[in-house]
């Protein structure tokens, strides 16, 4: 069966949702395993490993690998870094601040999560940046119900992230997701209440704050992924794949036990 359109955007149906929930609780099982594993001294590399093995083992694909030449299956973005970070030998120290965002593909569904976990002796205004960051994505998905429009989300996590003086990141947005990782409509982290496309029944999308200690500008590095602060500041991610069921906002990339990740851990 092909899959509804509606002004470009895709409805999907009660099955599309119920494989878009399996992909969404492998990525939840991968992120907990992700957390379980990340200590000091760690590298990003093994966290990838451990990742894709948990997706695959629950017969999925991770959906970042090869993704416009991604070379791996999450990204790991530590301290000023914002989103996309490539795994490598690099160490996790004490007193980093690490964004991992997880991407699985289950009978052809895409799901996509992000958390930010602290690691050993953060300082209260890191702790509070991983806590504001979190709550805002979860202010974003109350405000995504039926009749909602993709501006009222901006617009409260915006309004969030200005009340705590953070840099809101704008150049990198959340998306609309189901076949394709990346589909419409975008999902800004700004924007106005009562603007945008109308939220209805079956559409699922991705939202994902990013808030800065600093400045909203990012910079790209040379290896023309990672996205950096450009002024340095240390930076968080959370993300939730959602979709829009009986006029309500429901988690897609979600399990119980998800909700026992920490925002800071000691080794
Ligand atoms: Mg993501
Ligand atoms: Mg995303």
């Amino acid at each position: 069966m092909s899959t509804e359109i509606h002004n470009g955007i895709t409805i999907k149906s009660e099955n599309e949702i119920n494989q878009m929930r399996e992909a969404g609780k492998i990525v939840a099982m991968a992120q907990i395993a992700l957390a379980n594993a990340i200590r000091i001294g760690i590298s990003t590399l093994e966290l990838d490993k451990i990742a894709e093995k948990e997706i695959r083992t629950q017969g999925a694909i991770p959906s970042f690998k090869g993704y416009m030449g991604f070379p791996s299956s999450i990204c790991t973005s530590i301290n000023n870094e914002i989103v996309h970070g490539i795994p490598s030998k690099r160490k996790i120290k004490n007193g980093d601040i690490v964004s991992i965002d997880v991407g699985a593909i289950y009978n052809g569904y895409h799901s996509d999560s992000a958390f930010t976990i602290g690691i050993g002796d953060i300082s209260d205004k890191e702790k509070k940046l991983i806590a504001d960051t979190k709550t805002a994505l979860q202010i974003g998905i109350n405000s995504a119900k039926n009749s909602a429009r993709v501006g009222d989300i901006g617009f409260t996590i915006q309004q969030y992230g200005d009340q705590h003086n953070y840099g809101i990141v704008k150049q990198y947005v959340g998306h609309g997701i189901g076949r394709n990782l990346h589909e419409e409509p975008q999902i800004p982290n700004y924007g106005n209440q009562g603007k945008g496309i109308q939220l209805k029944n079956g559409m699922s999308i991705a939202i994902e704050p990013m808030f800065n200690l600093g400045t909203w500008e990012t910079q790209v590095l040379d290896d023309e992924w990672t996205v950096v602060t450009a002024d340095g500041s240390i930076s968080a991610h959370f993300e939730d794949t959602i979709v829009i069921h009986n006029n309500n906002a429901q988690i897609l990339s979600e399990l119980p036990e998800k909700k026992n990740i920490p925002i800071q851990k000691n080794n």
